[in-house]
């Protein structure tokens, strides 16, 4: 059974069987003293017998595995920070994403896309958790998905990487405190950083060392419809079926909508009954992008 033993045809499977036990449980124990340094081989008074070679044979074992998962996890952050998504690749799908949700129609957006079956990807400010962790529990329950937006809705560009770094990592800490969740994307505020498309490589790499990939988005209302009246507002205000008329007609296949409940949820049950109408599967941006389920 062992290799190179050259004994595998003389043992009976049982004793094979027996042997493989002993060796899988003299490597669990001596794995575990190894990770937790809280006993040595010698302290065990003899009731197992483990040559101080294998021990360190073992230790140097961890100690490479360990740095390759180190390689792996940097390089990993390295190509997540080279990635920003603004559309996904989809022959039928589209994500319907809602940005900041820090009033009360928030709810009611959540309330209508439960009711009609359609997931959205959510990105509310970590002081929207905090002020209503129990519509975030509602979404999650619903199947829907939650993304980072920074803990206070700050605009990065200015920032440093490490007063980035604390913005997005105090939305995950909040969003694991008050949600038990971990989310995998994440949204600039008013794209500051990401104006152009790609984003400042300090910011970047801030997102990606909090194990987040930027999610922008191709169709959004706010900028073309309400900013300055733009030119899809039929109107002095557009009507929700204004917005709803510009989402559908500016939507393709793979596109990732951007809307924002203060201004958007009146016009969220016409997007949606119009994309479908159009023949638009609505997904979450998880789905979207073709990533495996989990965190
Ligand atoms: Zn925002």
């Amino acid at each position: 059974m062992l290799p190179g033993t050259g004994l595998a045809g003389h043992v009976s499977p049982e004793v094979s069987w027996m042997r493989a036990v002993v060796l899988h449980s003299l490597v669990v124990l001596v794995l575990a003293l190894s990770l937790t340094g809280c006993a040595s081989p010698e302290s065990l008074d003899g009731a197992v017998a483990v040559e101080p070679s294998v021990v360190t044979a073992f230790r140097e074992a961890i100690t490479a595995r360990d740095k390759e998962l180190a390689d792996l996890r940097a390089e990993a952050a390295w190509l997540r920070s080279l990635v920003t998504f603004q559309r996904g690749e989809s022959k039928d799908s589209v994500a319907i994403t809602m940005d900041d949700l820090e009033t009360s129609p928030a709810l009611l957006a959540i309330g209508i896309a439960k009711e009609k079956g359609a997931p959205l990807t959510l990105f509310p400010t970590g002081d929207a958790i905090i002020a209503n962790p129990e519509w975030f529990l509602e979404a999650i329950a619903a199947g829907f998905e939650i993304g980072n937006h920074t803990s206070t809705h700050e605009v990065l560009d200015h920032l440093s990487l490490a007063e980035a770094e604390e913005q997005i990592a105090g939305w995950n800490a909040i969003a694991r405190d008050k949600l038990g969740y971990q989310a995998r994307f994440f949204r600039p505020p008013a794209k500051g950083g990401w104006a152009d498309g790609k984003g400042l490589p300090h910011l970047r790499a801030a997102v990606a060392r909090q194990g987040l990939v930027t999610v922008l988005w191709d169709v959004g209302t706010v900028w073309a419809l309400f900013a300055d009246g733009g030119p899809h507002v039929k109107g002095p205000e557009p009507s929700p079926q204004d917005v709803a008329d510009y989402v559908v007609s500016m939507t393709r296949a793979g596109s990732i909508i951007c809307l924002h409940e203060a201004i958007d949820t009146p016009a969220l049950p016409l997007i949606i009954d119009g994309l479908r109408a159009k023949g638009f599967r609505l997904v979450t941006l998880s789905e979207l992008l073709g990533c495996p389920p989990g965190p």
